[in-house]
């Protein structure tokens, strides 16, 4: 494997010609509240490439950035860090009249087709809108132009005088759509496009837009979490969480050889069909953390279950490993969460508060498993610090104890063999085995394989 920057990367991953480049992008939001706060890292520092005329899919659990990342490529959101290149001209860096005319460009169709139209104007108005706005021609060309969109969609010219509220949910979308498209765009976000409609009426909303595509060579970024949506209408994929692009490569190389642990989890998550398949499902344990307080390392690093162990505990049986970290996990959580100040109160009183004691938590981890002397010393260790109230340093010292290459380093995005695909994993050094191969051995040990 062979460790790269992202653009070099993207220079693999992709072929043909670069309408956006993005690199190192970043979107963080202020702590609110009196004191601030830690900001909401959004959108982490992500870098890949769109090419023209392509369908670029961006899946990811919800809350992972995948909307603020769509709404920072169409400048609804300004970067706080990081170069969005445009056809070559960088958008971050523009404002003004420069700006509005470059807006024209790029357009955004929004997910839910029943909040998103104004159902005071005229669906002939809502159309108009942005022809109106850009003062586009005269008056008569742009009620043509809205004519030809509304058939362009699959809507009737009858149709220009009526209310939003007396069409159907697929209706409304050929409406923004259309609406997207009256200035002759050459890049969409489209953020969950399909998602609120029944599935009868996706598949027509689908197949328009890449009518659509074709015939006015339009470049997609299609944001989802239907994950056999992206594989129909993408040519490829990035995976994000918690604000980073874990894995980005062809829809096919990335359905049918993951590379990432976390792209791993997430196909495996999708229902199966056919209800005798033998397909090995992964339950990842905990909840992604809080994107205030991310881990320093690897952004999955809190839930992987083929995170890498440290040297020294490389031995350790990985049920124990396991449990060592939902130990991290229950301790992180703990220290990040605010004391009630009844809570308070009663702790200084000596009476019980809605926290379990440390001796509860070690028995629900560690009851049922033997834990060697060399590792109940740091529980123990850990046990003090909590007992004493210092959730923070009993979370340091386990990080610093039990931490690898996953909690304290970022990983790079590699190139994976076999596949076009680009991933943010360690384990596509060549000292580590390939996630694929501990997904295999591990689910061998427990008896699925
Ligand atoms: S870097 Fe480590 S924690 Fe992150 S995905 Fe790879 S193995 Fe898992």
């Amino acid at each position: 494997m062979s460790k790269q920057t992202a653009m070099e990367s993207e220079a693999t991953a992709t072929t043909g010609e670069t309408l956006v480049e993005v690199r190192n992008l970043k979107k963080y939001y202020e702590g609110g509240g009196m004191f601030g706060g830690d900001p909401v890292k959004a959108v982490d520092g992500v870098s890949f490439d769109i090419q023209k005329g392509e369908t670029l899919g961006l899946v990811g659990e919800s809350g992972c950035g995948k909307t603020t990342l769509g709404r920072t490529l169409v400048q609804l959101e300004d970067a706080t860090d990081g170069e969005i290149h445009f056809d070559g001209r960088d958008i971050t860096s523009i404002s003004g009249e420069e700006l509005k005319a470059w807006r024209q460009d790029t357009q955004m169709v929004f997910q839910d087709p029943e909040s998103s139209l104004n159902d005071r104007m005229t669906v002939g108005e809502i159309v108009r809108e942005p022809l109106d706005v850009h003062d586009w021609k005269t008056p008569q060309e742009r009620r043509a132009r809205v004519r030809e969109l509304l058939e362009t969609v699959g809507l009737r010219e009858e149709h220009y005088y009526r209310y939003p509220h007396q069409f159907s949910g697929g209706q409304r979308q050929r409406i923004g759509i259309a609406r997207a498209l009256a200035l002759e765009p050459d890049f969409i976000v489209l953020d969950e496009p399909v998602s609120a409609l029944d599935v009868s009426v996706q598949a027509k909303v689908l197949n328009l837009l890449e009518d659509l595509q074709n015939e006015f060579g339009l470049t997609y970024l299609f944001i989802a979490h239907d994950l056999a949506v992206v594989r129909h209408i993408c040519d490829r994929v990035a995976v994000m969480y918690l604000g980073n692009i874990m894995e980005l490569g062809p829809a096919d190389d990335l359905f049918d050889s993951p590379s990432n642990p976390y792209t791993h989890a997430l196909l495996s998550a999708i229902p199966e069909p056919d209800p005798t398949s033998k397909r090995d499902r992964i339950t990842l344990r905990g909840t992604p953390p809080s994107p205030r307080d991310p881990p320093e390392g690897c952004p999955f690093s809190t839930r992987c279950p083929v995170k890498i162990k440290p040297e020294e505990y490389r031995d350790l049986d990985d049920e124990l490993w396991t449990r060592i970290e939902v130990l991290r996990e229950v301790i992180r959580e703990r220290s990040r969460a605010e004391r009630s100040l009844s809570d308070r109160a009663r702790e200084l009183l000596g009476m019980e508060t809605r926290y379990s004691s440390i001796e509860e938590i070690r028995e629900e981890v560690f009851g049922d498993v033997a834990v060697p002397s060399r590792v109940e010393t740091h529980i123990d260790e850990v046990a003090d610090y909590v007992r004493a109230g210092k959730e923070a340093e009993a979370r340091r010292y386990l990080f610093e104890e039990f931490g690898s290459e996953c909690d304290y380093e970022r990983p790079e995005l590699y190139d994976v063999d076999g596949v076009q695909s680009v991933s943010l994993c360690h384990r596509h050094q060549s000292e580590h085995e390939e996630p694929a191969t501990v997904y295999e051995r591990q689910l061998s040990a427990s008896g699925s394989k």
